[in-house]
C-alpha cells in the first residue's frame, strides 16, 4: 500500500525524482497504467522504488533472485530486467487473477524465461525451497506479502540467502502508521514486531531507507 509516492515529499520533489531519477521503460509505464485501474493499486511499487531495486539488484550481481508479493508483476519485472540472460525470480503470490497480467507483461518484456511463478501460500514455497536443498543459495530478496506473517517470512528467507545476499522490505513505515500509537491492528503490530527485531539482529547489516512507504535493506552477514 501507500505506493502512489514517497512518504514526507512535496508532491514537487516527488514529480522531481520521477522526472529526472527514474528511467522507466515503457512497458513498465504501460503496466502501470494498466494497473491504476485495480482497486488495489496502491499496492504496486513506485517507480522510483522499482529503478532503486534494480539498481540494488545490478550492484550486487545478483542472479537468484526470490519475491514475496508478486501483485501485477511491476518489481519483478523492474529485477527481471536488471538481471543477467541466465538470472532468475522465483516470485510468490496466492492470486490467479493479479499474476495473469504480471504474466503478459513478462513475455511482452521477454523476461519470462527468467521467472518462475509460484501460486500458493509463500510460507509453503519457501518451506519446499528449503527442502530442497535451496538453503544460502539466493542472492537477493524482496519482501512485500502479508504483513502478518513478515516475522516467519524474515526468519525463512534468511536461510534462503546466501551470506552476503540482499533482502529488501517494503511497506516498513505502513502508511505512517508504525509510529501511530492509535494504530494498533494485526498487520501494523506485524511490521513493527519485525522492524523492531531486525533493528537488533546481529545477523544483519541493515539500513531503513525512507523511499516511498519505506524500505529496509537487510544484508546477511558473512
Ligand atoms: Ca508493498
Amino acid at each position: 500500500m501507500m505506493s502512489g509516492k514517497s512518504l514526507g515529499l512535496s508532491d514537487e520533489l516527488q514529480d522531481y525524482v520521477r522526472r529526472l531519477g527514474v528511467r522507466e521503460a515503457p512497458i513498465m509505464a504501460r503496466l502501470r497504467e494498466e494497473t491504476a485501474a485495480i482497486p488495489e493499486h496502491d499496492m504496486q511499487i513506485a517507480p522510483e522504488q522499482g529503478a532503486f531495486m534494480a539498481l540494488l539488484v545490478s550492484l550486487i550481481d545478483a542472479h537468484r533472485c526470490l519475491e514475496l508479493g508478486t501483485f501485477t508483476g511491476y518489481s519483478s519485472l523492474a529485477v527481471a530486467l536488471a538481471l543477467p540472460a541466465e538470472g532468475r525470480v522465483i516470485c510468490c503470490d496466492v492470486s490467479e487473477e493479479w499474476t495473469a497480467i504480471a504474466r503478459r507483461y513478462w513475455r511482452e518484456a521477454g523476461v519470462e524465461e527468467k521467472i518462475e511463478l509460484r501460486l500458493g501460500p509463500a510460507l509453503q514455497t519457501l518451506e519446499s525451497l528449503l527442502r530442497s536443498g535451496q538453503e544460502g543459495s539466493f542472492d537477493f530478496a524482496f519482501l512485500d506479502a502479508d504483513k502478518e506473517n513478515y516475522p516467519a517470512y524474515y526468519e525463512q528467507i534468511l536461510r534462503l540467502l546466501r551470506p552476503g545476499g540482499l533482502l529488501a522490505i517494503d511497506n516498513v513505515f505502513w502508511g505512517g502508521d508504525i509510529v501511530r500509537p492509535d494504530v494498533d491492528d494485526a498487520p501494523v503490530r506485524a511490521v513493527r514486531t519485525l522492524n523492531e527485531r531486525i533493528a537488533v539482529d546481529e545477523r544483519v547489516t541493515v539500513s531503513m531507507v525512507p523511499i516511498a512507504d519505506g524500505l529496509t535493506l537487510a544484508r546477511k552477514r558473512d
